[in-house]
């Protein structure tokens, strides 16, 4: 028998028990920075732009000089110059004529429309002014931070250390990917989600159901790493030893979760670590790592991307549990994928998953809901 908790509850003992762990910094290459955490304040060493410049390909030109020039009387310039896009502009000028409107007539360049101040240019330090701070400790690096690090020049930025995560498979029937058999999905799936969240994964490989074995490996990994994730073993079966094991190493904060998929799951601390036990069943340890591992492992969890969507069929739900169920999405119809039709198509084939409350009653067909994605 299983004492499960609710998933409000699971989160708030795990806040509760795992404070973000201060593991360090270190410092990396830009080019090795995308998806980790910044650990220092980013600010401009130098104005950027470095020089006032054209935005534009034209004519550089004083804005005055232009006032009121029109197709039919244009502006006669001697003293325009030619600026290539991301050319500086040259002292006295303050706008940029683009070249559809300038034309070459021997010495003059003619102006065929009035250019106001400003027109075509990029100040100085318009960007970013030097001394401004731009990113901030804590932030998450994607490409559009890389970028502003290339800009402002930062070949090497401080991040923070990634949580080494451990994982270890378990069950007699288990075998290697490259074999014939139950393969060991989780090892390969369970790396794949905590990479996405940014840790360093570390694989124990796979662990029979052998109550000494597994010990030796879940002691290694706690050792080793500063999470452990077991998955296979998390029931009460006489073949599942995962959660007497955690006992003997720490102290078991959570056994059961009333989620679906999901519930057979196990939360240790040992010496401030979290071991974790999640259910073998390939698509019941993604979802726990989702909605409930991801808290402990990602730096910043911010809420999963959701899309609105028309229930295509009704969903019945009363048996007390969160309900986490895969649909496809087509034509702003969200389809319920069955469950029976197994991992493949339902972890590969869906677009995202909705989900109802544990006190609701089921959802009926024609109901908008929210779709999640499955994008960290
Ligand atoms: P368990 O949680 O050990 O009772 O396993 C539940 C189901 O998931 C069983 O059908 C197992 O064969 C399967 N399973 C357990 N671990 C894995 C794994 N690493 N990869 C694929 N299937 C697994
Ligand atoms: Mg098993």
């Amino acid at each position: 028998m299983l004492h499960v908790k609710s998933l409000e509850e699971t989160l708030a003992i795990l806040r509760a028990e795992f404070p973000p762990a201060d593991i360090g910094v270190e410092t990396v290459p830009l080019a090795h920075a995308a998806g980790r955490v910044l650990a220092q304040d980013i600010a401009a060493r130098e104005d950027n732009p470095p020089y006032t410049r054209s935005s534009l390909d034209g004519y550089a030109v004083r804005a005055a000089d232009t006032f009121g020039a029109s197709e039919a009387t244009p502006a006669m310039l001697t003293n325009a110059l030619y600026v290539p896009t991301g050319g500086p502009l040259p002292p006295g000028t303050d706008a940029v004529a683009m070249i559809e409107i300038a034309e070459k007539l021997g010495e003059y360049t003619l102006i065929s429309n009035s250019v106001a101040p400003g027109t075509g240019v990029v100040y100085q330090g318009e960007d970013a002014k030097k001394g401004e701070v731009i990113l901030r400790a804590g932030q998450g690096l994607s490409p559009r931070q890389i970028g502003a690090l290339a800009a402002l020049g930062y070949a090497e930025v401080a991040v923070k250390k990634r949580l080494r995560c451990g994982i270890i498979s378990t069950g007699d029937e288990l075998v290697p990917i490259e074999s014939q058999g139950i393969r060991d999905v989780n090892n390969h799936m369970l790396r794949a989600q905590a990479e996405a969240f940014g840790c360093e994964a570390h694989l124990y490989g796979i662990c029979p159901d052998d109550e000494e074995k597994l010990f030796s490996a879940i002691r290694q990994a706690h050792a080793e790493c500063d999470v452990v994730l077991v998955s296979g073993g998390s029931s009460v079966g006489v073949m599942d030893f995962t959660r007497r094991i955690f006992e003997k190493l720490g102290r078991v904060l959570i056994h059961g979760i009333a989620m679906k998929p999901g519930k057979p799951t196990i939360v240790a601390k040992a010496e401030g670590k979290a071991l974790i036990g999640l259910p073998g069943h390939p698509v019941s340890a993604f979802f726990v790592m989702l909605e409930v591992v991801r808290f402990l492992l990602q730096e910043k969890t911010t809420q999963r991307p959701a899309i609105m969507a028309t229930l295509a069929e009704n969903i019945p739900s009363n048996h007390g549990r969160e309900d986490f169920i895969p649909v496809r999405l087509n034509d702003g119809m969200a389809e319920i994928v069955p469950y029976k039709s197994g991992l493949i198509a339902l972890l590969a084939h869906s677009d995202g998953y909705i989900r109802i409350p544990r006190l609701t009653e089921g959802l009926e067909r024609g109901a908008q809901v929210q779709v999640y994605t499955y994008e960290a």
